[in-house]
């Protein structure tokens, strides 16, 4: 069994968060730092590390999280957009090892990436 997690404890109401969508399969709450006026993470409420951990028996996790994103996204007012991004590991500086996809939304959001030296 994977380790446990700060978003499993999230998942299992053992660390407070603004919860706004939880089904069996996936749990979505507020970030707690958020990056735009919206933003939201979506998780499976059972531990997959990262993208790199991924298994065909997570399918329907998986695509639970998009089902979600939609529907946080309508509820939210998002019609002119949003944007959901995964981090996988250190290059994307992954910092909570529990696979979560982040609904960013609210204002344009820019360019996807930074450009660095
Ligand atoms: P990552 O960098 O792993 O893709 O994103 C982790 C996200 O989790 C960050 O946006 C961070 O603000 C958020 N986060 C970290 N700790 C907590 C917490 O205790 N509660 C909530 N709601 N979000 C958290």
């Amino acid at each position: 069994m994977a380790e446990d997690t700060l978003f499993a404890k999230i998942v299992r109401g053992e660390i407070p968060a603004d919860i706004i969508y939880q089904d069996e399969l996936v749990t979505a709450f507020r970030d707690i730092n958020p990056a735009a006026p919206t933003h939201f993470l979506i998780v499976p409420n059972a531990i997959i590390p990262t993208v790199a951990d991924v298994r065909a028996e997570h399918e329907p996790a998986l695509g639970r999280m998009f089902v979600v994103a939609r529907r946080v996204a309508e509820q939210e007012g998002l019609e002119k957009g949003f944007r959901l991004v995964v981090n996988c590991r250190e290059h994307a500086n992954q910092e909570v090892y529990h696979l979560h996809m982040h609904l960013l939304g609210g204002r344009p959001l820019g360019p996807l990436l930074v450009q660095t030296p």
